[in-house]
């Protein structure tokens, strides 16, 4: 089982679901504890959602119980996809809670580029 249990972590989120094969996704880049793949909502013209594996429902849960190993290798994907997709310049977002716009509880970073994102993202 990709997903390990972690406390008040949904194991019926969405991304939970995709992690565990029963819904389809578009894989960019996948590594043991990390999953990168296309947003179904594109907000840029490239919009790729960066995920770990393992069952953190937002950043605190990740940074706080994470193993090095997975936080190393969360990192080392935001690294590696600006140029995987032909991009120098980007936004990452990430959103923790209701209030800050999250919607999935499951960790996310966002990877939004393509053009100037300055006019359409506040
Ligand atoms: P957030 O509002 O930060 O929680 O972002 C959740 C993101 O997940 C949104 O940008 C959605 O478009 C995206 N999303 C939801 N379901 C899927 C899915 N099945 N495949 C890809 N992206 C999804």
């Amino acid at each position: 089982m990709l997903c390990r249990k972690r406390y008040m972590y949904d194991h019926e989120n969405i991304f939970a679901k995709l992690l565990r094969h029963e819904i389809p996704c578009n894989t960019v880049l996948e590594t043991k504890h990390v999953l990168a793949f296309y947003d179904i909502n594109p907000q840029a013209p490239i919009h790729v959602l960066i995920i770990p594996k393992g069952a953190y429902g937002h950043a605190q849960a990740f940074y706080t119980k994470a193993t090095a190993e997975e936080r190393l290798e969360f990192g080392d994907m935001l690294g590696r996809l600006p140029e995987h997709l032909g991009l120098s310049s980007f936004r990452l977002i990430s959103n923790q809670g209701k209030e800050a716009g999250q919607e999935v509880p499951h960790y996310h970073v966002h990877l939004l580029g393509g053009k100037s994102l300055a006019t359409i993202l506040a």
